[in-house]
């Protein structure tokens, strides 16, 4: 805990603002890579786009938006002939079930129209709360959480901004220590820095505009190291995290 201590606490609010401003000047244009017209296909693109990567979901859903271009189109799809034309994506049987489900759901309870709450998107089958995020940030502005995917979690783990194991804790912890303000454009920006700079594999290390920052274990030693430090609020951890 840094309640205690106002020095440590400050110096890891200068240590997140010094991130967000490096990741604004960085990726000033950070935008959603999934192609989308509207909330609606954002949505399905979004579930579709689990375990699998932005370019080859777009592949799909251009042929798939064609096909399906409202919820009733989509609800009333042979579920046969779905799965076939979701299948490059991987889970394709769940997939085509979830998409099909929610398109449903948002025919009967929500009169046609995607939802604009976190509480009411995350009833829709196959919608938690990264999907969420992503559609309520993007298509209606809405800061109600920050998404966190792979690139997401692993950068801030990398950062030191969150030592948690699951996306739910993860979330939580960036939510205490980034500003509201800079939910839905940290999460693009990070998502960009962690696709194209702080990669799974060998991250470019050398390439990294916020190095200075950066406390991880995979940097080579003659790279400038930040002292690690506990950031302002971590999520209390009383179990083990699964999920
Ligand atoms: S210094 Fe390396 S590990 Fe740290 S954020 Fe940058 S790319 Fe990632």
């Amino acid at each position: 805990m840094t309640a205690g201590f106002p020095g440590r606490r400050k110096r890891s609010e200068q240590r997140v603002a010094a991130i967000l401003a490096v990741l604004d000047r960085r990726f000033a244009d950070a935008r959603i890579a999934l192609e989308h017209g509207n909330a609606f296909e954002l949505l399905i693109a979004t579930i579709l786009s689990a375990q699998c990567t932005d370019q080859r979901v777009n592949l799909v859903t251009r042929d798939l938006f064609r096909k399906y271009s409202t919820p009733k189109a989509l609800a009333s799809a042979p579920v046969r002939e779905l799965e076939q034309d979701v299948r490059p994506t991987g889970f394709y049987r769940n997939k085509a079930r979830s998409i099909q489900g929610a398109s449903r759901m948002i025919l009967e309870r929500f009169d046609g129209k995607v939802p604009e709450t976190m509480e009411a998107l995350i009833q829709l089958p196959g919608v938690a709360r990264k999907t969420a995020n992503v559609v309520l940030g993007t298509c209606f502005g809405k800061a109600e959480g920050i998404v966190v995917d792979t690139h997401v979690a692993r950068v801030a783990r990398r950062l030191d901004l969150t030592d948690a194991a699951t996306a739910e804790r993860i979330e939580q912890d960036l939510m205490r220590i980034v500003p509201r303000s800079r939910w839905i454009s940290f999460s693009l920006q990070t998502i960009l820095h962690g696709r194209h700079v702080c990669r799974a594999r060998r991250p470019l290390c050398r390439q990294c505009p916020v190095v200075k920052e950066c406390t991880s274990r995979e940097k080579a030693p003659d790279l400038p190291q930040a002292k690690p430090s506990r950031t302002p609020a971590r999520t209390p951890r009383k179990q083990p995290d699964h999920d």
